[in-house]
């Protein structure tokens, strides 16, 4: 991309208005996006706003029933902003204060890191069907046309651009990387949502030895719970496998009485072994291309699945609107993620670990959380810099 040319929106704050740049290459483009989830979505908005003529097939019968909570990251909130979303970010998401990090077993707070530190949009927690939503009226306003209950497959669709955003089970992928064998990691995953007891929009993360959970406030006095355990056998990779809740309350058995209530009040959860997989190799061929966890799934412990998502829907827009030939525009597009989102993915398998610590390195790494947290709070957050400092607009970024 030429230096100081910016992709950007200046639409207004519901996203009607449409006066993204028009005159680029993807001005009349046929694109073909395979999965409305939210990477899907976000490419689809990302295309139809410079000017591409876009339409999203997407096997549900009905957008966003899946999933609980998501929390995105000023990374992928710029993106969103900059496609004229910040108006309904602001409407339908939860704006955090601070990160958490608590001792499950005392219930004492280890630290705080303050979010009001950091530069740039605002961290919000959002349910992931909200975030679809908004994301599915925006594309609508902007012409998108979107199918639903339309399985469909990349190989056979006829556009100037086709992508695969079907997710962690992506066939599109295996179609340009061969089978994918992710293994298991040792670690299931718990979601669900709860009454908020405590809307206070901060994210807490209860550690105990092989065990986590993660919860914070959603609209409407929910509150998202993400809880994960370390266990030899494995559950099925998806959030379709529901548990008994006695399964979850069991895992949790020891922690402390705040937590243990929180817990007591769930319902209904779903299951989840946490598999790796690898980056794909390859993420376009031809007019086909790749995105989200289609091209590198990632483990929730960094929060960043989503949110990289969108910026690559963003960046792939990008790129094809300044490139009249699709195929170096692929190829500019896969150069430019690749990898920031490696560093991504070892961050959340390296958070995996912290947050688990048992014994004597636990005790070390709660001093040093705690002691970084009075002494230099800004450190903790400038040392992501890199990661919610990502700019989609901006020349560095492609
Ligand atoms: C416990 C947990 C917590 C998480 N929390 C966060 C968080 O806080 N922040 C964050 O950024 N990320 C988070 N993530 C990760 C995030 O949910 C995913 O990375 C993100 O949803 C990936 O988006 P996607 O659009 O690539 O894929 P998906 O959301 O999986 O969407 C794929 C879509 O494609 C559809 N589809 C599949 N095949 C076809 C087909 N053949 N035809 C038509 N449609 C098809 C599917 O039905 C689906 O709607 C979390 C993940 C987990 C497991």
């Amino acid at each position: 991309m030429s230096a100081g040319k910016k992709f950007t929106a200046t639409t207004d704050v519901a996203g009607e208005s449409d006066i993204l740049q028009r005159g680029g290459s993807n001005r009349g483009r046929r694109v073909c996006v395979v999965g409305g989830g939210i990477g899907g979505l976000t490419a689809a908005l990302a295309f139809a706003r410079s000017g591409a003529q876009v339409e999203v097939f997407e096997q549900a019968t009905a957008l966003g029933r899946i999933g609980a909570g998501i929390q995105i990251t000023p990374n992928g909130a710029r993106a969103l902003e900059a496609l004229g979303l910040r108006g309904a970010l602001d409407a339908r998401g939860v704006q955090a204060t601070a990160v958490q990090p608590m001792d499950a077993l005392t219930g004492r707070a280890v630290t705080r890191f303050d979010l009001g530190r950091l530069d740039g949009p605002p961290y919000r927690f959002f349910h992931r069907a909200d975030l679809i939503d908004l994301l599915a009226g925006a594309c609508r306003g902007a012409g998108v046309q979107v199918h639903l209950g339309a399985k469909a497959d990349t190989s056979r669709c006829d556009a100037d651009l086709v992508v695969g955003a079907e997710g962690i089970h992506s066939p599109t992928r295996a179609v340009l990387n061969g089978t994918d064998v992710p293994f298991f990691t040792g670690q299931v995953a718990w979601r669900t949502i709860v009454p908020a007891n405590d809307v206070a929009p901060v994210a807490k993360i209860w550690m105990a030895p092989r065990r986590h959970v993660v919860t914070y406030p959603l609209r409407e006095g929910l509150l998202n719970v993400v809880a994960v355990e370390e266990r030899d056998g494995w559950a099925a990779e998806g959030w379709t496998h529901a548990d008994d809740p006695a399964n979850l309350r069991a895992a949790f058995a020891d922690t402390c009485a705040p937590l243990r209530h929180i817990l007591k009040q769930v319902e209904q959860t779903n299951l989840w072994g946490l598999f790796r997989h690898e980056v794909a190799a390859v993420w376009s061929r031809d007019q086909l291309a790749i995105l989200g966890d289609a091209a590198h799934p990632t483990l929730p412990f960094l929060a960043q699945g989503a949110n990289l998502a969108i910026e690559d829907a963003f960046i792939l827009a990008r790129c094809c609107d300044a490139q009249r030939s699709i195929e170096v525009a692929l190829k500019t597009y896969e150069d430019a993620r690749k990898s920031r989102v490696q560093r991504a993915i070892e961050a959340a398998n390296a958070n995996a670990r912290n947050y688990h610590l048992s014994g004597p390195a636990r005790r070390v790494a709660h001093i040093g959380l705690k002691t970084l947290g009075v002494i230099a709070p800004s450190v903790f957050l400038r040392r992501m810099d890199w990661l919610y400092g990502y700019d989609v607009t901006s020349d560095d970024a492609v």
